[in-house]
């Protein structure tokens, strides 16, 4: 009996190694085509599929909420005399340096302690949030909301300058004309991703006359041309929103409706702010034939909020997948997932923002209850 087994299994492995060598050697003489005639695609050997017919490039993008910095999280970030926002992110930081690619709706303006710090109604917060956002795994941040004009221009200026002294890029309110036109694409793996960011409004707070690159407002004709234009530069194109209506937790008829219109212009994904609380996700099918996913609020990431959802956010992901053939390239865009997370305090300090599902250990009752209410809410309308 083993006598016979032998023979077929010693023939098998036989077989699979010739396999292996002429695979190897099949790859090796791609590796050099691509290397004599196009060094610049290299990189995409690491997705190979097709033996040279097709190649695949996949990241993974996602996004967080507000960062709503009210007077108690900044008094307790105050260690000393310096301001250090990193503890609050510690439980989160592996969860937000997973995708290739976060966003984060910088709510609360970073004007910094030069200005004077202030709380709701007309924030200005330390800009030593930017730096925890950074250490934290954020890449991006959206700036257009209806706080950009908190503090005026200086605000938006000193804003700016700091999240550029430290190189985390900014969209959706800008220092000058220049810095408006310019488009924010981030390049990883091969896949180009625009992100463009406008908000509904300023809380009433005019836009002083001919400023009107201080911040991107709703305007379908000025967002459609600026979709067109970073359809062209980019693979994808990522729309940060501020829209809907405080502590609704289902989007309204005119989010819904300038979602489709956001879709049909060419926006693959769509990331909610300013109700506070979490909106679900939903695919939009578009008239061309594709698909855009929108979530349509992420909720409050961190913020001095309590109560009624208003202290629940979370992280959304969707992974995007590059083909590249002969017939050319097409994008795809696949598994939606919503990570919950808490914002923890006792007596307003303390300030930790934790996974939901784990938030039992930070004194959160029935943790495992709310994460699957909460899992149940943001994926109601993909099942
Ligand atoms: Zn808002």
């Amino acid at each position: 009996m083993k006598k016979k087994g032998t023979i077929p299994s010693l023939l098998i492995i036989i077989v699979c190694i010739a396999l292996a060598v002429s695979i190897f050697i099949q790859q090796q003489k791609i590796k050099l085509a691509l290397e004599t005639f196009h060094p610049i695609k290299l990189h995409a050997l690491r997705h190979q599929t097709d033996m040279g017919i097709g190649l695949t490039e996949k990241i993974t993008i996602g996004a967080i909420g507000d960062i709503l910095i009210h007077g108690v999280v900044y008094q307790d970030a105050l260690k000393g005399n310096r301001y250090n926002f990193d503890p609050i992110f510690e439980n989160v930081k592996s969860l937000l340096e997973k995708p290739d690619i976060v966003t984060a709706n910088q709510e609360s303006l970073l004007g910094g302690i030069e200005l004077g710090l202030s709380t709701y109604p007309l924030f200005n917060s330390p800009h030593e949030v930017a730096d925890a956002l950074e250490h934290t795994g954020v890449d991006i941040v959206s700036t257009a909301n209806n706080h950009s004009l908190d503090r005026g221009e200086k605000g938006v200026d000193s804003e700016a300058a700091y999240l550029d002294k430290i190189g985390l890029p900014y969209v959706g309110s800008f220092v000058d004309e220049k810095d408006k036109e310019k488009l924010r694409i981030i390049e990883k793996n091969g896949i180009k991703i625009a992100f463009l960011s406008y908000t509904y409004g300023t809380n009433g707070i005019p836009i002083p006359a001919g400023k009107d690159f201080l911040v991107n407002l709703i305007n379908r004709d000025l967002m459609k041309d600026e979709i067109h234009r970073a359809k062209k530069e980019a693979d994808v194109v990522v729309m940060s929103i501020h829209w809907g209506v405080e502590y609704q937790r289902i989007p309204n008829n005119d989010q819904k409706d300038l979602a489709n219109f956001l879709a049909n212009e060419g926006v693959d994904v769509i990331f909610g702010s300013h109700s506070h609380v979490l909106q679900p996700m939903e695919w939009i099918k578009t008239k061309d034939g594709r698909k855009t996913f929108v979530v349509y609020s992420l909720g409050n990431f961190i913020s001095g909020q309590t109560n009624d959802y208003k202290d629940i956010g979370g992280l959304a992901t969707i992974d995007i997948t590059k083909h590249i053939s002969e017939k050319g390239e097409s994008i795809e865009l696949s598994n939606p997932v919503f990570d919950p997370t808490f914002v923890s305090s006792q007596s307003f300090k303390n300030y930790r923002v934790v996974p939901l599902g784990n938030a039992g250990s930070f004194g959160l009752p029935n943790a495992d209850g709310k994460y699957k209410e909460i899992q149940a809410h943001m994926t109601q309308w993909l099942r």
